[in-house]
């Protein structure tokens, strides 16, 4: 587990494929992402933390950034051996709290697919997407959500934070802003890391690649001088932030020009061949899905964010 100290009390702990980064802010007792309890992580994670001197006890608040489970699975853990107050989106919420989490995430992503819902996930079953997920992330118990986020500047002791919700990635986004250090919290908008670090996240049906502008034109706003991604390392310095930002509005401005270009040659081309022609499988973010049913998603985010259905 890589552990790095941002600034005085403002902790990074490193994540693997199947789990998200973990930040803590110690004066506050805050955990954003606890990640996934799988291969012994969590423990991994409270063992770092005694050594670095920070003590469990002191541990209060959960912040989530998003429900999906490799940043959220192992909050229950957490919860049953300290009594942590849990905070998200309202509609992870939801997710969070039904009976099957991750078989209310996939309902969820499969009701925006609407008709095309075959042609994107080829002969996968819903079903089997769900037993995968439990393989990869480990088993995702409904979790208690004490309290909901809502946008704008909230005080803990004396921390600013800015809440804000992108809708870019997930429907279910949150993001902090720490004005006083100038820090992103942006769970998955950036993974600087995978083979394309430039590349918008969109590996779900509901992501928004407008949304996912937007919420990159309001981060570059804040000029910020840390960028503390849910995956991948944090990038540090005003310039390099802005130029790793510059770059991932520049990829979304060529997904969607390709596409159209792609469109004007061929007006019934798939949802594989649009996401085909503008990443590799192994250049975007790891999912539970295969080449094909990845890139199609691709393709069906890009598409609705040019609003030309077929
Ligand atoms: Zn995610």
């Amino acid at each position: 587990l890589k552990i790095k100290k941002i600034l005085e009390d403002i902790y990074f702990f490193g994540g693997s494929h199947h789990s998200s980064n973990t930040y803590l802010l110690e004066k506050q007792g805050i955990i954003i992402d606890p990640g996934s309890s799988l291969r012994g992580r969590i423990k991994k994670f409270l063992n770092v933390l005694n050594k670095v001197g920070v003590s469990p006890s002191r541990l209060k608040y959960i912040f989530l950034t998003h429900s999906h489970p490799d940043h959220s699975q192992g909050v229950k853990q957490f919860v049953s051996n300290y009594q942590l107050k849990v905070f998200a989106h309202p509609l992870a919420k939801i997710i969070l709290e039904s009976k099957n989490p991750f078989l209310s995430l996939v309902e969820r992503e499969i009701k925006e697919t609407g008709k095309y819902f075959k042609e994107l996930m080829g002969v996968l079953d819903y079903h089997i997407i769900v037993l995968i997920s439990s393989l990869v992330y480990g088993k995702f118990e409904p979790t208690k959500v004490d309290f909901t986020f809502e946008v704008g500047k909230i005080l803990f002791d004396d921390r600013e934070i800015e809440i804000f919700f992108p809708k870019a990635h997930s429907v279910d986004d949150v993001c902090f802003y720490l004005p006083k250090e100038g820090i992103i919290i942006s769970g998955d908008l950036f993974d600087p890391h995978r083979g394309n670090p430039y590349s918008p996240i969109l590996i779900t049906p509901t992501a928004d690649l407008n949304f996912y502008e937007k919420a990159v034109d309001k981060i570059i706003e804040f000029k910020p001088k840390y960028l503390l991604p849910g995956h991948g390392f944090p990038i540090f310095g005003e310039r390099e932030i802005y130029n790793y930002l510059s770059k991932v509005k520049e990829t979304i401005e060529r997904y969607k020009e390709k596409t159209l270009e792609i469109l004007n040659k061929n007006p019934e081309a798939s949802f594989y061949e649009i996401g085909k022609n503008l990443e590799k499988r192994k250049d975007v973010s790891a999912n539970v899905l295969n080449a094909y049913s990845t890139l199609s998603i691709l393709g069906f985010v890009v598409m609705k964010a040019l609003k030309r259905p077929r």
